[in-house]
């Protein structure tokens, strides 16, 4: 059984391990063992292959034990959104902090699967840094738990928060079944998944592991380039037959904190323009507010310690519409099928 991506041409093993090693921090932390098809036994352990104590002489179909992994974990999970952005650094990662801990505060279950591998930055965001993951006794690693949030990232798995990811698809693909099937999220309304930006390997992975996903919130600053990505963003949702929560317009205006003019740094609109153009919805503007940095920054979530502010409540509007679209095609689906009873009655 090789425990090595395909296509590795290396032929010494001890090299091949180190390699492994020195790239893969999941490997290092969990003796993790790339998955291979052994005979067609299927394992129903609720442990992930990386952390079993078998795995190194298990024959079993790892593949598809994965995969059952990963649809038993969700099938507990009544609301998969996806949050996504065709660009780094729009605010995609603020934004599912934010809007988790929004529909937290509405007393939902909520959890947030960082999959941005290359830069893992919720845990910063909720003061979790350094923090590390552990392993129950009943099977599967334990979430990490901030502000009722239930959080599983890279960045829990790093030594070192300044070590790069180096790492080829093959092991990209087995950290995210990892992150969604070896993870024990347990009973949850929403589950945030946090895509990196980009429509590349990840972003399909995820897709294609989750089978069903409610919907997806695609993160724009409102200048020109951004929007172009955006909309890249909406054709692939739309032929991954993933359906579109709307636009988010993010740092969309600055107030001046001393003559309180409005200073369009990005340009504003765009994202609104954007969305009617490409039909789909727009769920509103977020202002750029030097406040957000800051507290995103301390770890301490926006929407939850400035409640009351315009800047939350850009983020509270947000999260009601995520919740109302869930609900919405939840209901649609609910014909022919049996419900977890995770969702709370009408409010
Ligand atoms: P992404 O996940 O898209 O890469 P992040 O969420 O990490 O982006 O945000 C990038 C930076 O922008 C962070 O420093 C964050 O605090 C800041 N930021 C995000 N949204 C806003 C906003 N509305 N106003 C001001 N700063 C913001």
């Amino acid at each position: 059984m090789s425990a090595f991506p395909e296509g590795d041409t290396t032929n010494d093993e001890g090299e091949r391990q180190q390699w492994s090693q020195k790239r893969n921090p999941m490997a290092r932390e969990l003796n993790v063992i790339n998955t291979g098809s052994g005979n067609s036994d299927a394992c129903t352990y609720m442990w992930a292959c990386a952390i079993c104590d078998e795995n190194e002489r298990c024959q079993k179909d790892k593949e598809g034990h994965s995969r059952w992994l990963v649809a038993k974990r969700m099938e507990r999970i009544e609301h998969k959104v996806l949050i996504m952005s065709n660009k780094g650094g729009v605010g995609k990662s603020t934004c599912t902090t934010n809007i988790a801990v929004s529909l937290a505060l509405k007393g939902w279950h909520v959890g947030i699967c960082d999959m941005d591998i290359h830069g893992p930055n919720i845990p910063k965001m909720v003061g979790a840094e350094g923090q590390k993951l552990k392993v129950s006794t009943s099977g599967g690693i334990i979430p990490f738990q901030a502000y009722n949030l239930k959080i599983a990232s890279m960045s829990f798995l790093l030594q070192n928060s300044d070590d790069p990811i180096i790492w080829r698809d093959a092991y990209k693909y087995e950290f995210i079944n990892q992150l969604l099937g070896g993870v024990d999220w347990q009973d949850l309304n929403f589950l945030l998944i946090d895509l990196p930006p980009g429509t590349g390997n990840e972003s399909v992975t995820t897709i294609d592991l989750l089978g069903t996903v409610s919907g997806a919130v695609i993160v724009t600053t409102p200048q020109e380039v951004a929007l172009l990505d955006s909309r890249k963003s909406v054709t692939f949702c739309k032929d991954s037959e993933v359906p579109i929560v709307g636009i988010v317009e993010n740092m969309s205006g600055l107030e001046c904190p001393h003559c309180h003019t409005q200073i369009d740094v990005f340009r504003k609109g765009g994202g609104e323009a954007s969305a009617l153009d490409m039909g789909v919805p727009f769920l509103g503007r977020i202002p750029l507010d030097p406040d957000v940095v800051t507290q995103s920054d301390a770890g301490e979530p926006f929407a939850l310690f400035n409640s009351d502010s315009p800047t939350a409540e850009a983020y509270h509007q947000i999260a009601n519409q995520v919740e109302a679209f869930c609900k919405k095609s939840a209901s649609l689906l609910k014909v022919g099928r049996t419900t977890t009873g995770l969702l709370k009655g009408d409010r």
